[in-house]
């Protein structure tokens, strides 16, 4: 096993005994996240529905379906990239994580990710952007490409949002087809201009086009 492998296993294994929050009382199994530890692209969702729930992996209901096909598009397998979530245990019925819980978990997404250290991280739907980039709104930023702490983020419609809104689906397809382009450009360094997302100070944000490079 590699180190790399030893310490997302270990991370796992914590995540699966956490009791940080109150999630851990009502979900069936953690889902701390899976696929190849050496891809340059990690996908960032919210949080287990009941199929990964039941389940333990992530997107793998009607939302993973989605996924799995966008990915097909851009020639990839799931197995080709790494894929996890925000917040690691179902909340009930869906509802939206509250923002202890996303204080308690989202150490872990930090250290999976420090590990794995992908080129292109592409956050789904507005909490895992918001992980990134506090003050970011999806309806403005998706697929526009910022840092933030030191990764290079593409924010995208999360795919359960697309399924029930045929808009959000088209504007969710014309970005993931940039995603090549997207990583060529931060691969070859090939993008002069990024905006730092400032989490700290939301005075210091630019306006719709100018948070990052407009493909
Ligand atoms: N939605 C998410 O955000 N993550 C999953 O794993 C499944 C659905």
């Amino acid at each position: 096993m590699s180190e790399k492998e030893a310490l997302l296993e270990n991370i796992e294994k914590n995540i699966k005994v956490c009791q940080k929050c109150r999630l851990c009382k009502y979900a069936k199994n953690a889902v701390p996240g899976e696929g190849n530890i050496n891809t340059e692209i990690v996908f960032a969702g919210e949080a287990p529905g009941e199929v990964e729930d039941a389940t333990g992996r992530p997107f793998v209901g009607r939302a993973g379906k989605l996924l799995e096909s966008l990915l097909g598009e851009i020639g990839y397998k799931r197995t080709d990239v790494w894929i996890g979530n925000i917040i690691k245990h179902r909340p009930p019925e869906n509802r939206d994580p509250f923002p202890d819980e996303i204080e308690a978990c989202q150490p872990y997404l930090n250290m999976q990710l420090k590990i794995i250290a992908p080129k292109l991280i592409v956050t789904l739907g507005r909490f895992s952007m918001n992980h990134f980039y506090k003050d970011g709104k999806i309806s403005r930023d998706h697929g526009h490409i910022f840092r933030s702490q030191g990764y290079n983020i593409f924010p995208v419609y999360h795919p359960a949002a697309a399924l029930r809104n045929p808009e959000m689906a088209m504007a969710l397809k014309r970005d993931f087809v940039k995603i090549p382009e997207v990583l060529d450009k931060v691969k070859n360094n090939k993008i002069d201009m990024f905006t730092e997302a400032n989490n700290q100070n939301s005075k210091n944000l630019k306006p719709k086009g100018q948070l990052g490079l407009d493909l």
